[in-house]
């Protein structure tokens, strides 16, 4: 997926051709690249706009434009990972992958084209408020020594979590974060608050340097996916550290680049270059705790959430839905969740050890009348694929039950798609009984059946 580099060299190499031109006609081939709004929305919001800037906000290309004179809002392209913004054709040429056609008064074309149709354009009418939710530009003037050093020190997260959530630094992605941690000889799993002061610093520029040179030569194109506007490859894959470089030496000591799994990404490291956390508790094994969200969490539980659903749903809902699920959009989600919950019994719990979040649920109130104040609802239960079985997901939902009970509820609910076999033994070895309540649920395009347990909280 294009990060900070990428989206840069797209943006920059555009804004000559589009800068200053209106938009005269628009054709949507594939309507749901726009995220929500409709053809006709679209339409009548960006035609007659003109492009005054291209710019960048995170992995966003962003056309800033005008309508009389006046500032009218920005269209924002989310390339994902196989868009591609394409300038030049006349506005009838298009290509088997065309999305969407921006008709410009200079008788060109801006083509949105993308083969897995996981990329999106909208039409934002108030950009600031459209990126309120994203951190700090690492390329900016507000992005310090000093600011990142109170950054990891103010939080208590693993560093690649930390880097990739896209509220706290924005652009940053897998390929950048291994190559910066690398230069930086910091482990992805330390925790930020025991980095030291110098080595934060030393992160910080190499942050800078790394994006800086990435600009410079237009970008990784690590696999055919991205490619320049102008449909070159970028050429900074030649220069990675660590980044795809699995059991090939380190560039700097020699020793196998080994993968790993941190916070759910695959994620290339030295470990001799960037020696592993010790862990305290390393002999008896990490503690386990579980404690409520904190706003922080909101992108951990985002990737465990994506994940466990392709897990859970895969043979039920469209592959490709599955498939395009994307766990950075859905941190944003989640962040208002845990800090805006529904009702003020809403809770959501997360299962941590050493820093890293495993799993989490939600619990509240039901949302079926009939039950009353007595019923609670454990909503989710949900763990990384990995460590479904190993008890931990019976842990998480006893204490679900415990905070329910805790809440005044006499009987807990929990809806469990129907034909999940995994499912249906766990809630029954967990003293819930089947009830004769069933629901139709809509999700990427299927309808699915779920079915209701009980649970006496006394
Ligand atoms: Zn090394």
């Amino acid at each position: 997926m294009p990060e900070l580099p990428e989206v840069e060299t797209v943006a920059r190499q555009l804004a000559p051709h589009l800068r200053g031109r209106a938009l005269t006609g628009v054709r949507v081939l594939w309507e749901r690249t726009l995220g929500g709004s409709t053809r006709q929305a679209f339409g009548r919001a960006v035609r007659g706009l003109r492009i005054e800037r291209v710019g960048r906000r995170g992995k966003h290309v962003v056309l800033e434009t005008s309508r009389r004179g006046r500032d009218a809002g920005a269209l924002v392209v989310h390339l994902r990972m196989t868009g591609r913004l394409v300038h030049g054709a006349p506005p009838g040429a298009r290509g088997p992958h065309t999305r969407i056609v921006l008709a410009l008064d200079d008788g060109t074309a801006l083509r949105f084209d993308d083969p897995r149709k996981f990329g999106r354009m909208t039409y934002a009418p108030d950009p600031a408020a459209f990126f309120a939710h994203l951190g700090v530009e690492p390329l900016s003037d507000a992005f310090t020594g000093a600011w990142l050093v109170e950054a990891l020190h103010a939080r208590r997260r693993a560093l690649k979590p930390l880097l990739l959530d896209q509220s706290v630094i924005a652009g940053l992605g897998n390929i950048y974060v291994d190559e910066a941690l690398h230069r930086a000889s910091l482990h992805p799993e330390r925790t930020s608050r025991s980095v030291p002061r110098a080595k934060a610093l030393r992160l910080h520029r190499a942050i800078r340097s790394l994006l800086r040179r990435a600009i410079e030569r237009e970008g990784t194109s690590f696999d055919a996916a991205y490619r320049t506007p102008e449909g070159e490859p970028g050429t900074y894959q030649d220069h990675l550290r660590v980044y795809g470089r699995e059991g090939r030496p380190c560039r700097a000591c020699g020793r196998s680049i080994r993968r790993i799994v941190v916070g759910q990404r695959g994620t290339h490291v030295c470990t001799r270059c960037q020696p592993a956390p010790r862990r305290r508790r390393a002999r008896t094994g990490a503690r386990t705790t579980i404690r409520r969200a904190r706003v922080d969490d909101a992108a951990s539980v985002a990737a465990i959430h994506v994940r466990a659903w392709q897990h859970a749903y895969r043979g039920y809902v469209p592959q490709d839905h599955l498939d395009g699920l994307d766990a950075e959009a859905w941190t944003v989600d989640r962040r208002r969740w845990i800090r805006e919950p529904r009702t003020p019994q809403h809770r959501v719990w997360v299962l941590e050890r050493a820093g890293t979040v495993l799993g989490f649920a939600a619990t509240g109130p039901s949302r079926d009348a009939d039950g009353a104040e007595a019923t609670g609802e454990v909503e989710a239960i949900y763990l990384d694929p990995e460590l479904v079985g190993t008890g931990l997901g019976r842990r998480l939902f006893a204490y679900s039950l415990m905070a329910l009970r805790r809440l005044g509820f006499r009987e807990a609910v929990v809806w469990v798609l129907e034909g999940n076999e995994r499912a249906r033994r766990f809630y029954a070895s967990a003293g819930c009984t089947l009830d004769p309540a069933v629901r139709t649920i809509r999700l990427g395009g299927a309808d699915l059946q779920e079915v209701r347990y009980r649970r006496p909280l006394a």
